[in-house]
């Protein structure tokens, strides 16, 4: 008890105020310190701009892209766009993951990198958040961190959709008082009136299949034959089969816009040819490997970004 009265005395000396004011205020920072940094703490697990994930929610989360690219060593014969249909992606994908086939050319014993499904490979930088590189590929945030194990961006990315394109054509011009851009929305329906998509854009999990794929665009029902028409004016960028696609009309708009139509029955447009908005492309049909039985046209709207054109959610723009 004296030695607590004696303490009590000692923190009333000038001395002992000096102490003790030193012992609180170094308390009061390391309180303080802790409310400022909690917010940044809560922000960083789970990827920074999304929310903690739970345990069941990990359990839903695919296995990275990035973990899932297979090799193939390339045999005599064959070409860079055999090696391509045989695993359902464009050539450009593969011209994206190898640089050395960026000519286009294989040559027998060239082992290539082959992704899972289309998109790019990109270095990030350590401060880069899914945010960022969701507004700099014109891909949703969501899409990419769950194409990327669900967690933060580390030194390489994968972002799925997104064509690697040798340069960069129509870039967007900057909207001014005078032009201020063009409008998002689509002057025509593709088809002659609008439908429920069958299945929508981004992760889905198609009837019948066992595992969620990345859906590009959306899949329109329509009976066979149904005319397919250009949402745009523009020009005919590609009309041929292209797997998975099977019958396909690619067409390349102003301002850095591209839509396709695919799975059609008969194609009316050739490559190279101007088309005019509401321009009949050919027809619904069921060509190619879709994802939903029923037929259907897969339709997609893609924007031009610096490394190639990125499939975005066709429900802005309808
Ligand atoms: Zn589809």
């Amino acid at each position: 008890m004296k030695r607590v009265l004696n303490l009590w005395q000692w923190s009333r000396s000038p001395s002992g105020r000096w102490w003790c004011g030193l012992v609180l205020s170094c308390l009061l920072s390391v309180s303080l310190g802790t409310i400022h940094q909690s917010p940044t703490l809560a922000q960083d697990p789970g990827g920074r701009s999304f929310p903690r994930m739970t345990s069941p929610r990990e359990n839903l989360c695919p296995p990275s892209a990035l973990s899932r690219v297979r090799s193939h060593t390339v045999a005599p014969g064959e070409t860079l766009e055999a090696i391509a249909e045989e695993y359902d992606l464009f050539p450009t994908t593969l011209m994206g993951m190898n640089p050395q086939v960026r000519n286009g050319v294989v040559r027998p014993g060239m082992r290539l990198r082959i992704p899972p499904y289309d998109g790019i490979e990109v270095n990030v930088s350590p401060d880069d958040l899914w945010s960022d590189l969701a507004e700099e590929y014109n891909v949703r945030a969501d899409v990419l961190f769950e194409a990327n194990n669900c967690n933060p961006p580390t030194d390489v990315a994968f972002i799925p959709g997104a064509n690697w394109y040798p340069y960069r054509d129509t870039p967007d011009p900057t909207p001014t008082d005078d032009d201020p851009g063009a409008s998002p929305v689509l002057a025509e329906y593709p088809l002659p009136s609008p439908v429920e998509p069958l299945l929508g854009y981004g992760w889905v999990l198609p009837p019948g299949a066992s595992s969620v794929v990345f859906h590009s665009g959306w899949d329109l029902p329509a009976t066979v034959e149904t005319p397919v028409r250009a949402s745009e004016d523009g020009i005919v960028a590609f009309a041929g089969v292209q797997q998975p696609y099977g019958n396909l009309v690619v067409i390349n708009h102003s301002r850095g816009r591209q839509t396709r139509y695919a799975h059609l029955a008969s194609l009316d447009v050739e490559q190279g040819e101007f088309v005019d908005a509401g321009q009949n492309l050919g027809t619904v049909g069921r060509t190619g490997t879709p994802d939903v039985p029923q037929p259907h046209l897969h339709f997609e709207v893609r924007n031009n970004s610096e490394l190639g054109w990125v499939a975005q959610n066709p429900d802005t723009y309808l």
